[in-house]
């Protein structure tokens, strides 16, 4: 099996990140399933499909201003 670092990200999402592929994988490249020897919580980090958006396009900045007030920071 596969050695893998199981990492929990603030958005609550998991992420597999492979340290070193078996024997078994590379000589036939099918997955196995995996081995988590790591444990990994990024309490400050979302994956990247959860990023917020880095440089915001002209169209959302108008809604954004409008809803200004329900934000409390
Ligand atoms: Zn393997
Ligand atoms: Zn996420």
């Amino acid at each position: 099996m596969c050695d893998y670092i199981e990492r929990k990200l603030k958005c609550g999402h998991y992420k597999h990140i492979v340290l070193a592929w078996c024997a078994n994988y590379r000589r036939t490249e099918i997955k196995c399933p995996p081995n988590v020897v790591h444990w990994e919580h990024w309490s400050d980090r979302n994956c990247g499909d959860c990023q917020p958006p880095i440089k915001l396009a002209p169209a959302w900045e108008s809604m954004i201003n409008r809803n200004k007030t329900s934000f409390s920071l």
